[in-house]
């Protein structure tokens, strides 16, 4: 364990020696926010150099800097996993980005399904909470949160990806999953579910799986933490 309790994600290059400079936002959090100053200690990650552990060199209102020393973790793929999920209300669509992260997917894509509801996606909010959640629980990847996608453009651009498509018509049967390793796709619908067309099309598809999860219809932020944990638990890293 590192002495260094604040975790932060940094856009620049990671390495022993090197010198990182703080934005405005990070300056204010580390010396306003959590009182830290010349000499504290803090864990850096960028997302591609691992995490390493350094120390604040300057500390000023608007700015400061830090020195790399030593690397505290490799960097930590999460498995080729893709979370397509149908956004909902604000807070819920919140949830769904922060645990996705948490649970180790490598790419969140927000998709516009038949009955999808939700207004425009402000895609920087999601990647910021996608980037705090990893902050907090210690990986060193941040998945990628795309711009919102039609169901149908997102399933023509999978290539030879696998799709455990979460289908609440099964609802009352066991999830199975094929064991085929390679990248997969957990695809979570909206509050009103798929239309009729939109599953033909994805019974249709060779690569897509139908999945019950269990005996009871799940909230669609429920049924993403619970598709992520089955899936990790077969497939994954857990
Ligand atoms: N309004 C729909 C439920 C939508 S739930 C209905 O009453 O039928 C939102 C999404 O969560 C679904 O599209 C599906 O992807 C997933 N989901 C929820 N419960 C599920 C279950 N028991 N089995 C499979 N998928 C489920």
């Amino acid at each position: 364990m590192s002495d260094a309790k604040i975790r932060l994600y940094v856009e620049h290059p990671l390495g022993a020696g090197q010198s990182v400079p703080l934005s405005r936002e990070h300056a204010h959090y580390l010396f306003g926010v959590m009182r830290q100053g010349v000499g504290a200690p803090v864990l850096l990650f960028n997302g591609q150099d691992g995490e390493w552990r350094a120390e604040v060199t300057e500390a000023g209102k608007r700015g400061g800097s830090l020195l790399c020393a030593h690397q505290t973790q490799p960097l930590h793929m999460p498995p080729d996993l893709w979370l397509l999920f149908a956004p909902i209300k604000k807070a819920r669509t919140d949830f769904i980005v922060e645990k996705a992260a948490e649970m180790g997917a490598r790419r969140i894509v927000p998709v516009q399904t038949d009955f999808t509801n939700a207004g425009r996606v402000h895609r920087d909010r999601l990647q910021a909470h996608a980037i705090e959640a990893a902050e907090q629980c210690g990986g060193t990847y941040v998945p990628e949160v795309t711009d919102m996608e039609r169901l149908e453009r997102v399933l023509a651009g999978l290539g030879d990806r696998q799709v455990m498509f979460c289908d609440e018509a099964l609802v009352g049967g066991s999830p199975t999953l094929p064991n085929v390793a390679g990248p997969w796709a957990i695809l979570i619908g909206p509050e009103g579910g798929f239309s009729e067309k939109e599953r033909a099309r994805l019974h249709g598809l060779d690569a897509a799986h139908a999945v019950p999860l269990g005996p009871r219809i799940l909230r669609a932020d429920t049924a993403a933490v619970a598709a992520l944990t089955l899936w990790q638990q077969h497939l994954g890293d857990w």
